[in-house]
């Protein structure tokens, strides 16, 4: 439908009654102008942690199938007030969960992946006249069960309604103004920045920065949508989330990620032979365990250590399989650690100047802050880091790189790479 905006509201946007007349509000004066508008929205702010805690009252591992069913409420609620709020307003509305939007995901109960969208009848709704209100977060499995996305999942129900529906623009309001060189809520200094690339917002995404759910960058990427984050409490810009434009002027680091939830795990002395990782890591995928960095060196004669990071959530579960499975690499020392942090650098730039990794180390190690372990990509630096240096880190990144001011390709000396 050429002209249709797709307009997602996140949880604090919807966070109360009031704020949900307002959201009413804008959607109405968008809808007076002429334009076709469809809506997806988040829980009230809160609600989805106050459902997830209602069931751990109950129980320590609460059914996945039946988590869904539990947290797709809140989208609805959410959905229907919005809708009435419209209809109060004088401007029709009708809401949509997403069984009726026809939204069929794969059968993985809390992180399920949407297959495809039988958009047909809020087409036809749209058509009518209606704004069509959408519960995000949320699908149906092919088996017919409710399903959701994963935290932040919203987002991701946005962009795929927006690709179904042909629309022009898919706008993800929030409660900044769009996206930042970091955290705005950690770091006062923070810049918006008027264009991110699909490549670098994936990083930023899985890097930390949960303004959008990875999946959403993805099939926003996949599918050639532009974005829009932008503030649901002003009518400022916002950031713009697009194709490269290899003729605009890039910086060198566009921002700085943190995770906090992070956690190490190292096994001792296991043997230095052939077969060793495979084991422990085949182990790991069995259990559905992702896992993150990892290093491997070798200590003394035939022995090497290996260490692995992953989400402080999957830590206990990770023991579990290796305790389980230390019969077949016998480790000498089985440990962890759950006070780490992992802070990284972004930026389409890295591809063509050097000198980078190497500043990054030095602004942490003139904070006296020691690497544990580094990653890379092409446009990415990570560092695992003491998570109660987490703050300093970012804040002296963001002063190393002039991230504040910076302007296209400012963020200070770098070597242009030869080609
Ligand atoms: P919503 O409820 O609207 O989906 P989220 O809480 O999921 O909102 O995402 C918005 C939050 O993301 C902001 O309040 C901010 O604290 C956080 N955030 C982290 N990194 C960034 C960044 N680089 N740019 C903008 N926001 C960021
Ligand atoms: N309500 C869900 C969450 O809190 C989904 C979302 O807000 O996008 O994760
Ligand atoms: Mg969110």
């Amino acid at each position: 439908m050429t002209g249709l905006i797709v307009q997602k509201y996140g949880g604090t946007s919807v966070g109360t009654i009031e704020r949900i007349q307002n959201v009413a509000r804008r959607i109405a004066e968008v809808q007076k102008t002429g334009k076709e508008v469809m809506v997806v929205v988040s829980a009230m702010a809160g609600e989805t942690d106050k459902l997830l805690r209602m069931a751990r009252e109950i129980s320590d591992r609460p059914e996945r199938r039946e988590i869904d069913l539990l947290l797709s409420s809140g989208e609805r609620i959410s959905a229907a007030l919005l809708t009435i709020a419209l209809n109060a307003l004088g401007c029709p509305a009708v809401s949509m969960t997403g069984r009726q939007i026809g939204l069929v995901t794969d059968n993985s109960h809390t992180r399920a992946r949407i297959k495809h969208i039988n958009a047909t009848r809020a087409k036809q709704l749209i058509e009518e006249g209606h704004v069509v209100v959408v519960a995000g977060f949320q699908g149906i499995s092919e088996k017919g069960d409710v399903t959701t996305l994963g935290r932040g999942g919203s987002d991701t129900s946005a962009v795929a309604v927006a690709v179904a529906m042909g629309a022009e623009l898919c706008e993800i309001y929030t409660d900044v103004d769009g996206v930042y060189t970091t955290d705005p809520n950690m770091v006062a200094d923070a810049r918006k920045l008027d264009v991110v690339y699909y490549e670098e917002m994936l990083e930023m995404a899985s890097l930390g920065a949960k303004v959008l759910q990875i999946r959403c960058v993805e099939v926003a990427k996949k599918y050639k949508m532009p974005l829009v984050v932008r503030s649901s409490y002003n009518n400022e810009e916002g950031t713009l989330i697009c194709e490269e434009n290899p003729s605009m002027e890039r910086p060198l680091v566009s921002g700085i990620m943190y995770q906090k939830n992070q956690s190490k795990v190292t096994l001792r002395g296991v043997p230095d032979e052939p077969g060793i990782a495979a084991g422990i890591f085949d182990a790991l995928a069995e259990a559905a365990i992702s896992v993150d960095m990892i290093i491997q060196n070798v200590s003394a004669e035939g022995h090497a250590d290996i260490s692995f990071t992953l989400d402080t959530d999957h830590l206990q579960e990770a023991l579990e399989v290796m305790k389980k499975t230390a019969h077949q690499f016998k480790p000498e020392n089985l440990i962890s650690d759950s006070n780490i942090s992992k802070i990284s650098i972004v930026g389409e730039g890295m591809r063509s100047h050097s000198g980078i990794a190497a500043r990054m180390f030095r602004t942490l190690s003139d904070e006296n802050i020691n690497i544990l372990m580094i990653s890379t990509s092409e446009i990415r630096v990570s560092c695992i880091i003491d998570s109660k240096y987490t703050e300093l880190a970012v804040r002296a990144l963001h002063d190393a790189f002039d991230m504040k001011t910076a302007p296209a390709e400012a963020n200070g000396p770098a070597q242009k790479k030869s080609p």
